[in-house]
């Protein structure tokens, strides 16, 4: 393959990749356009381009140096939570925002998903920051329906509803590394399972992990997932406890690549 990785810890993620979307070269090139747009854009204007952590980091570095402007940078860091709140709910990670008033600022970001963090990032910066102006720019866009009406300014490239890794992108904090972008063999996509208390009776385990047959399944399609392994659980079915990383969680709530659910039977007296 054309670009198979020239050292070995390369090699080995590349080798969990299904197919490679965007080579290094290709990324570069686009890059490099997107930076020709921008320079043309802003031509004379304080420009400030803030990038998110940690995803947006490898973005930044290489398009600002295809940005023939003055320009200052600097960085948010934020946590998302994709709970069922229609809302979502992002958790800036510093009390600080960064200093934009009187700039024109581009906000970058890896991936334009459902568009709630980088609205929630969007709105505080322009009710707390007093920009001049805030545009977005993101390496890749997802051609799904958005949960908050964003749209980025400037696109690296177009991809489908699947999970990409590199560049940036990580899957369980790893890939971020990967010099090029593809899409993990459904091998590496699953999701643990922990069981608790006499749920590890039943199961004679305390965890597993499975694949996701689809991107994401909802905890009721896992539960019954689970019923077809373990008969003994299904007598529990409507009782049981789950929680997703940490938060309980409700029956039609969406489990995705990387989480950790959490299993427990009801809680037992007052
Ligand atoms: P949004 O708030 O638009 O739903 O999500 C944006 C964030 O979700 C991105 O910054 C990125 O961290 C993560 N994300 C969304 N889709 C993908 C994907 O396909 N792969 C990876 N690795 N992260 C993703
Ligand atoms: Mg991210």
């Amino acid at each position: 393959m054309e670009n198979s990785g020239s050292n070995p810890l390369e090699k080995r993620l590349q080798e969990r990749l299904e197919k490679i979307l965007f080579t290094r070269e290709e990324i570069c090139s686009r890059i490099a356009d997107m930076g020709e747009a921008i320079t043309n854009e802003y031509s004379g204007q304080p420009l400030t381009v803030v990038t998110i952590l940690q995803g947006g980091a490898l973005f930044m570095a290489d398009l600002i140096r295809e940005i023939h402007l003055p320009l200052k940078a600097d960085s948010v860091s934020v946590e998302s939570y994709d709970g069922t709140e229609s809302t979502g709910n992002v958790t800036f990670l510093q009390n600080r925002m960064p200093k934009l008033d009187g700039r024109h600022v581009i906000l970058l970001d890896d991936i334009l998903d459902t568009g709630r963090t980088l609205s929630a990032i969007r709105r505080r910066f322009l009710t707390e920051c007093s920009p001049l102006s805030v545009k977005i720019a993101v390496l890749l866009s997802k051609q799904i329906e958005r949960a908050e009406s964003v749209e980025a300014d400037y696109v690296g490239f177009e991809v489908g509803n699947e999970f990409v890794v590199g560049y940036g992108l990580d899957y369980n904090g790893e890939y971020r590394n990967l010099p090029l972008i593809g899409v993990l063999k459904p091998e590496f996509i699953t999701v643990r399972i922990l069981f608790f208390s006499l749920l590890r009776d039943i199961t004679g385990q305390e965890e597993m992990e499975i694949q996701l047959p689809e991107q994401t399944l909802s905890i009721s399609q896992l539960l019954d997932n689970l019923f077809t392994r373990y008969e003994g659980l299904k007598e529990w079915d409507q009782k049981l406890l789950v929680a997703v990383n940490c938060e309980y969680a409700s029956r039609n709530e969406i489990v995705q690549s990387g989480d950790e659910v959490a299993i427990m039977p009801p809680v037992q007296g007052g």
